[in-house]
This record gives C-alpha cells, sequence and structure tokens, in this order.
C-alpha cells in the first residue's frame, strides 16, 4: 500500500472502490446538509471537513443544503449563521439548496406514490399509530385505512394540501411492510399536516415532508453521489433506499447513504437542541458565547478556522461514535496561535512596583519584538516609567532557590527592559503585600548590548505601566460542564452539570499598544494566554476573551484531584 493509499479513511476508501468499479470521476458529488433549527457546533466541523474535504479531495462540487421541513423549528436567522460559519470555515459550497425548493417535486412523487398504491392516508391518532407499531421483535398492526382506494387517498392528501384538516387529522403513510424486522420499514409517515408559516415559502404549503422521505429524495434531485451522514441514520438506509425505488429513473445516478459516527466533545454538549437549552435557560448568553461549543462561540473566543480544521482532521472519521478531550481542540488553536498571535504585556492581578531610583515623572519607550518565532512580525515600543504593575504571584518576600522571580534581596529582568532588585514591601493591615520597592540598573536595559545587560539573570517577569497602562474588561472562562459527558447519565438532566464558575470577569491592565485593535484580533498575553478582543469592546471600555492558556491547566487539575 502506498503512503497516499494508506492515509484514506473508510469513506475515502468506499468511493475509490466504487471509482474502481465504474463510478467515472465527474459523477462525483456531495453535499452537507444542516438543519437550520439553530447554530453550527463543533460537530458539524466534523461532518463539514469530511464533506467538502471530499470535494477538494476529488474536485468534485459540495452543495449546502438545508433539511427546511420543520417550520416549527427553523429560521432564516439559522441559515445566516449556518452560511456564515461555512464561510468563516474556509470552504466554498457550489450551490446552496433548500429542501423546500423541492416540495412541489416532492408532493408529485407523493401523488406517484399513492397512484402506485405505495402510500396511503392514515386517520387515526398518532396513539392509535403508536399502538400499532409492535416491537422489534413482534411484527406491527395493519391500520384500518392502509387499503383505502387510489381516489379516496388521491382526494384526501389533496385535500389536506388544501389546507382542509386540522393538524393531526391525517397524515400520508409510506405503505412498506408491517412486519418489518425494521420498525423504520413499518409504514412511515411521510406528510403531516401544520398550518405554520416557513420561513421560505411561508403559508404555501401546510402540508410537510418528513426528513426520511425528503433526504434520499433531495439527494436524487441534486444528483449527490455519496450522502454521509452520522450512525444513527444506519438503520434509515434501507427505507432511504426504497424511497429511491419508487422514484429513480434507471438513467441517473442512485445516490448511497454511508455513515460515520457523531463526534462528541469532553466537557460539553453537541446537539442543537441541547445547546438550545443552554440559551433558552440562560445559561449562556448567546449562541456565540464564548463558552458554547459553537462554531460562532469557538470564533468569539478567539479561535481561528485553521486549528478548528485541524482539530476536524486530527481526529479524523471513525466508524464508532467517541469522546474527543476538548484539551485536543485547545492544543490546536494553542498551536496556531503560538504561530501567528503578536506578543503584548497584559497585568491580570495587579501588584504596584516602585522603581525608586528611576527619575519621577520620566518615562522612555523600549523596543519590543511583537513574535520572536517571526522575523517578519516585526517591533513596537512598550513605555516604562516610575511605577509599574507586575502580577502578584510574580512577587514573594521569601522564597526557595525554584521561584525565579521577584523575591527582596534578588535581581530579576523586566521583560524588553532593566534588571530589577527587590529592596522591600509595604503591606496592608492583614498583612498582604501592597506594593514593592526596587532598584533598577540603568546599564542593563535589553538588547542594549551592555556587559550589565547581558548579566545571567534566571526570571523575566511582564509588566504594564501604570501611568501608561489601559484599563479593560478581561473574561476568563472555564469549562461549561463539570462532567466529561454531561448528557450520558440516564437518570440525570445535563442541566445538572452546568459549571457554575464557567465564566470569570476581571479588570486587567494592559500597555497601551492594544487601543486600536480590531474586534476578534488576537493576542497573545504573555506569560498568561492567549486572548482575542470581544465584539462588546468599544474605544472606551475594551473587552477581552481568554482563548486559552499557555499550557493545558485542566490537565494538571485533573491529575490532582
Ligand atoms: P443536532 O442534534 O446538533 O441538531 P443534527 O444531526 O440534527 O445535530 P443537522 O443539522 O441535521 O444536525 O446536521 C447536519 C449534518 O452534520 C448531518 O449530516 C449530521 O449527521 C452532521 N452532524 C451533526 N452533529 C454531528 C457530530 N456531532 N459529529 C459529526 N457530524 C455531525
Ligand atoms: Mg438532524
Amino acid at each position: 500500500m502506498s503512503e497516499a493509499e494508506r492515509s484514506l479513511n473508510f469513506i475515502e476508501h468506499i468511493i475509490e472502490d466504487d471509482l474502481k468499479n465504474g463510478y467515472s470521476k465527474d459523477v462525483l458529488r456531495f453535499r452537507f446538509p444542516p438543519e437550520p433549527n439553530g447554530y453550527l457546533h463543533i460537530g458539524h466541523a466534523s461532518s463539514i471537513c469530511l464533506n467538502f474535504g471530499l470535494g477538494l479531495r476529488y474536485g468534485a462540487p459540495v452543495n449546502l443544503r438545508f433539511d427546511d421541513t420543520n417550520p416549527a423549528k427553523e429560521e432564516q436567522e439559522f441559515v445566516d449563521a449556518i452560511k456564515k460559519d461555512v464561510k468563516w470555515l474556509g470552504f466554498k459550497w457550489d450551490t446552496e439548496r433548500y429542501a423546500s425548493d423541492y416540495f412541489q417535486q416532492l408532493y408529485d412523487w407523493a401523488l406517484l406514490l399513492i397512484k402506485n398504491e405505495k402510500a396511503y392516508v392514515d386517520s387515526q391518532s398518532s396513539d392509535e399509530m403508536a399502538s400499532q407499531k409492535g416491537t422489534p421483535t413482534e411484527p406491527g398492526k395493519e391500520s384500518p385505512y392502509r387499503n383505502r382506494t387510489v381516489e379516496e387517498n388521491l382526494e384526501l392528501f389533496i385535500a389536506m394540501k388544501e389546507g382542509k384538516f386540522e393538524e393531526g387529522k391525517h397524515v400520508l403513510r409510506a405503505k412498506v411492510d408491517m412486519t418489518s424486522s425494521n420498525m423504520l420499514m413499518r409504514d412511515p409517515i411521510i406528510y403531516r399536516v401544520l398550518h405554520k408559516a416557513h420561513h421560505r415559502t411561508n403559508t404555501d404549503w401546510c402540508i410537510f415532508p418528513m426528513y426520511d422521505w425528503t433526504h434520499g429524495e433531495s439527494d436524487y434531485i441534486e444528483q449527490v453521489s455519496h450522502s454521509l451522514c452520522t450512525l444513527e441514520f444506519g438503520m434509515h438506509r434501507e427505507l432511504y433506499d426504497w424511497f429511491l425505488d419508487q422514484v429513480v429513473d434507471q438513467n441517473k445516478l442512485r445516490p448511497k447513504q454511508r455513515e460515520f459516527a457523531r463526534r462528541n466533545l469532553s466537557h460539553t454538549v453537541v446537539s442543537k437542541r441541547k445547546l438550545a437549552r443552554l440559551v433558552e435557560e440562560g445559561v449562556v448568553k448567546s449562541w456565540d458565547d464564548p463558552r458554547m461549543p459553537t462554531i460562532s462561540g469557538l470564533r468569539r473566543r478567539g479561535y481561528s478556522p485553521e486549528s478548528i480544521r485541524n482539530f476536524a482532521d486530527t481526529i479524523g472519521i471513525a466508524k464508532r461514535d467517541n469522546l474527543i478531550d476538548v484539551s485536543l481542540l485547545e492544543f490546536q488553536v494553542r498551536d496556531h496561535l503560538n504561530k501567528v498571535a503578536p506578543r503584548v504585556m497584559g497585568v491580570l492581578d495587579p501588584l504596584k512596583v516602585v522603581i525608586t531610583n528611576y527619575p519621577e515623572g520620566e518615562e522612555e519607550w523600549l523596543d519590543a519584538e511583537n513574535n520572536p518565532g517571526d522575523e517578519n512580525a516585526g517591533s513596537r515600543k512598550v513605555p516604562l516609567s516610575r511605577e509599574i504593575y507586575i502580577e502578584k504571584e510574580d512577587f514573594r518576600e521569601e522564597a526557595n532557590k525554584k521561584f525565579f522571580r521577584m523575591k527582596l534581596g534578588k535581581e530579576v529582568r523586566l521583560k524588553n527592559g532593566y534588571i530589577l532588585m527587590a529592596e522591600s514591601c509595604t503591606k496592608d493591615a492583614e498583612g498582604n503585600v501592597i506594593e514593592v520597592q526596587c532598584t533598577y540598573d540603568p546599564k542593563s536595559k535589553s538588547g542594549s548590548g551592555t556587559e550589565e545587560s547581558l548579566r545571567k539573570v534566571k526570571g523575566t517577569l511582564h509588566w504594564v505601566s501604570i501611568k501608561h497602562a489601559l484599563e479593560a474588561e478581561i473574561r476568563l472562562y472555564d469549562r461549561l460542564f463539570t462532567d466529561e459527558s454531561p448528557d450520558t447519565h440516564k437518570d440525570k438532566d445535563f442541566m445538572e452539570f452546568v459549571n457554575p464558575d464557567s465564566l470569570e470577569t476581571i479588570k486587567g491592565y494592559l500597555e497601551p499598544s492594544m487601543k486600536n485593535l480590531e474586534i476578534g484580533a488576537q493576542v497573545q498575553f504573555q506569560r498568561l494566554g492567549y486572548f482575542c478582543v470581544d465584539p462588546d469592546s468599544t474605544a472606551e471600555k475594551l473587552v477581552f476573551n481568554k482563548t486559552v492558556g499557555l499550557r493545558d491547566s485542566w490537565a494538571k487539575i485533573e491529575q490532582k484531584a
């Protein structure tokens, strides 16, 4: 096996086999088929990367198809958000399609089914129908309406379409097999009456086709060669094929449904319905809350499209469902931002340091490299003055040899600046250090090349000049759920595992170069992590989101626990 072949996933193997067995490359066509009932999430990213990835690999078109057959749950807002997210991820669809564009064709085919005695109008209540469904081991019972005449069925179905009946009075069912071992084949409903306005067809239709009936026929209309869906549709494949059998023209391509495993991410839920509850019940502020595993939430959190694509490519696709640890996603964003994010200084838990031998009222602007790993990233100036902030945790009065930060009587370097010596500190009534007094060595400026500047000092601290510091609101995030897989507990609702401390808002102090960053701009606060400018940020009030720390701190906590 060649290297290229070895890297194929099982779906690509299926396609390669089809190509060997007579499919021409020109007939390959894929689709990504979201229902516009919510925002896309990280699980969808896997499906998007799979389908669009196949399109790129085989030079085949990929449609974006909205599976919009349930007016009760679907909205234009979701259509717009889905398009934005797919584009942002970096993919281009061939054509934008809607299942609702096929309502007429689906209706015409339903008439054909009735004429061929493959469908009938059932006038029982949903409870009655459920009681006849049988069990996996017992066959179902036939409806008393199963043998209505073609004429009667046509008349009733047309009347359904014309709005003559209220919801639930009649449904159209496919006449398949009430004894099938596959319960889905026991005369599934294919149309129901819904007197609700649809976001695209408005009130043109009051009967709506069901998912199974719609999906395969839409694939056929679009001539999709491989219709890829998640494993829970495995049992639906038989029905998918049965529906195609009723309409397929032998001269046209017959779509194939194949299944792959759903991707679940630890410490969150990936289901639009469940994510909708988080929004509706106010656990998060919106679909794009940076704690959400939605594409829009990740974007607002500071994730780049590259990091999400790399994540999807790394986990690949599988034949069995499994849980992917969120730290893998975080690794990808950290890896990407490490390459691209400019370095800046910000202090989030400030301790005042006074440089006693620094002339009062003076300041200087020091050279600071934007990204030591990237020659083209350039440099900026950061101001130093007599009073600065450092992080509280970077100072101790006394500490052992392993503490390479600021301690009394020892030297430490200011990033891009001078070497300081901590001389004394001031405490409040409770004994907390509230100020440190230092002296600096004026000859030790970093990069100046002097003997003093080359002196070996173990610790380097980030800092900001108090006089020049910009105040900013900093939003720190933790896992949204305390449990690794909150929605897999039999007797507990996933909402019971919501982490009450998933958001902490603090005040931070930033170097002045951060004043004019654009919304979404990503930076590394040196020694602290990656942050980005939140859309709530204004010139008067800066707001930053923490994307991810420099290291995986959660893993450490879990190890200790
Ligand atoms: P949800 O329960 O989140 O609404 P869904 O499957 O109903 O999920 P759709 O909009 O119907 O959402 O999904 C569009 C496509 O994305 C489908 O092909 C679906 O199988 C796929 N998909 C959805 N969730 C995942 C996931 N977690 N992992 C991989 N693919 C997914
Ligand atoms: Mg779905």
